[in-house]
């Protein structure tokens, strides 16, 4: 079957074929993506040839129409289904330069049966063709998107299905123990069958369980991905935002909500040996008397009750470090930072709550702070190695982990009463639940959501 003919169906297989450029902006090479059925008619119509598959073959690219030459580049060629999205692909790497590109990307779309591609409609694709699954299509987007290298390694992990695999695994388990509950509907009239086969299933269910609340009290994957939050509070004038803005000059500041700006920083992330970590000042509490600054109290309050960890600064010229933080709502660690220490009085005593984790650091001066950027990097290390890759990442995989175990939960505690079809039902729930996870069972409405995150040409 010849490339070239398959264009002519493009139409009545229903499918389109999809084109854009992959490469970033600016690069001295481009490349253009294909895929669908017309991608060998491209290439046959702009190069004169389809290459071998998978080899790169230098060509000079035409006009399909004109016959003007456009550009000279590398041309390959990936036909169905061995390619990254099942279909027919072809890839163009040409110049980068602007014309060029525009006119390459023209002659591409001059080809019947072609269309630009929408944001991440390749990955689309190989997911509708079952080259990846959900997990690994958004860890994809993770990859592109990652900013540290633990959230490259996470991701990464994650795009080549290492989450998906443990989905499918403890979806297949489930699988396996519902037909032991099933068992029981099929042979209802011989009386020992159904005691058995529930009898056999329960230790399956209730490992998986154990594992599903393991997973979902894992929150390493979320503190990779999001970044792990450290809440900045203290009394006025200790110097909370001079010391955030202190750290984020010294360290490389990924983001901020006020772009351009270096003073006064809310909020701003920082790689931190490799972490991402989001430093959030509490400015709200500095209001808390007199103004009547209730909503940004209020949002301080509960950063400082999400936060991973909490610096609580103090003043060490304005006397000794108070034995406990006030208007603190347990937070998960609290550490104490006595700034100003190029105003004297250093190494006061510490004591109480914050024996343990206390740092004297000028905000002013930067002394200490290389200290203290030390310990924040080794608490995200910490907090995030060791053991397996976290089971879940985003906030998607929570809910349905959380409802396949809420499912389980239920099963469980009606194990010995519930007649055999409710507690298959239950179990079907709890697998349908994971099967949401990596997109093998009825996740069409999920799709806009997954594939919007992704760039066009991916
Ligand atoms: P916040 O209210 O806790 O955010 O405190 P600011 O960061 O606004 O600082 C309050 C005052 O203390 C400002 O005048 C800062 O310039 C000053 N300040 C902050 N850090 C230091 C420091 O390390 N040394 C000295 N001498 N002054 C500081």
């Amino acid at each position: 079957k010849s490339a070239a003919g398959k264009g002519a169906i493009a139409g009545a297989a229903g499918g389109d074929t999809i084109a854009a450029v992959s490469s970033g902006r600016g690069g001295a090479v481009a490349v253009i993506r294909l895929s669908g059925p017309a991608a060998g008619d491209v290439v046959l119509a702009l190069a004169g040839r389809v290459p071998e598959p998978r080899r790169a073959v230098l060509a000079r690219l035409r006009h399909p129409d004109s016959g003007e030459p456009l550009d000279q580049g590398l041309v390959l060629w990936f036909p169905a289904p061995r390619s990254a999205t099942g279909e027919d692909m072809a890839e163009l790497q040409i110049h980068g330069g602007r014309a060029v590109v525009a006119a390459v990307l023209g002659a591409v779309l001059a080809v019947p049966g072609t269309r630009p591609a929408q944001a991440g409609e390749f990955t689309r694709r190989a997911f509708l063709n079952g080259r990846m699954d959900l997990t690994e299509a958004e860890g994809l987007a993770d990859l592109i998107g990652a900013e540290t290298q633990a959230q490259r390694r996470l991701a990464f992990s994650h795009a080549f299905g290492h989450l998906g695999q443990r989905v499918e695994d403890w979806r297949h388990r489930l699988v396996r123990a519902m037909a032991l509950v099933e068992a029981g509907i099929d042979f209802a009239d011989e009386d020992d069958v159904p005691a058995e086969a529930r009898a056999l299933a329960r230790p399956e269910v209730e490992a998986l369980q154990r594992e599903l609340a393991q997973a979902l009290g894992d929150r390493r994957g979320a503190m990779v991905r999001e970044g792990a939050l450290i809440a900045i509070a203290g009394l006025p004038n200790a110097g909370k935002s001079s010391l955030i803005n202190a750290l984020a000059a010294r360290d490389v500041a990924i983001v901020s909500d006020e772009p351009g700006t270096t003073r006064d920083l809310l909020e701003v992330s920082l790689d931190l040996d490799g972490h991402k970590v989001m430093l959030v000042d509490t400015a709200g509490l500095r209001e808390a008397e007199g103004k009547v600054e209730a909503e940004g109290i209020r949002r301080a309050r509960a950063r400082i009750a999400e936060a991973d960890l909490v610096l609580w600064v103090h003043d060490v010229a304005a006397g000794p470090a108070p034995d406990e933080a006030p208007e603190m709502e347990a937070p998960a660690e609290l550490w104490l930072v006595g700034n100003k220490l190029d105003r004297g009085a250093g190494g006061e005593s510490v004591a109480g709550r914050w024996a343990g984790r206390s740092f004297a650091v000028s905000a002013r001066s930067g002394e200490g702070l290389d200290v203290l950027t030390r310990a924040l990097g080794g608490f995200v290390t910490d907090r995030t190695a060791g053991g397996e890759h976290p089971a879940l990442i985003r906030e998607r995989h929570r809910a349905s982990a959380a409802e396949a175990s809420a499912h389980l939960g239920a099963a469980l505690a009606g194990w010995e009463e519930l007649d055999d079809a409710l507690l298959a039902e239950e179990l079907r729930l709890a697998a349908r639940a994971l099967g949401r996870m990596t997109g093998a069972i009825g996740v069409d409405d999920l799709l806009d959501v997954v594939f919007r995150e992704f760039c066009i040409g991916k």
